[in-house]
């Protein structure tokens, strides 16, 4: 399987991206792009979720 290596830009830690994730696609369609990792990602989603709640 090939995957690529690429850095949070959040967390600047390396992480893997594998065929068939939307980060993939994403990687392959510009290696430049921002990516970010699965706990950052994850971490980002909460705090939107926190901001919209507090928003109402
Ligand atoms: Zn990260």
């Amino acid at each position: 399987m090939v995957s690529y290596e690429v850095i949070c830009y959040n967390c600047k830690k390396k992480f893997r991206v594998f065929p068939g994730s939307t980060r993939y696609k994403q990687f392959k369609k510009n290696r430049n792009s921002i990516f970010c990792c699965e706990d950052c990602s994850h971490n980002i989603r909460l705090e939107a979720i926190k901001n919209f709640f507090r928003g109402i």
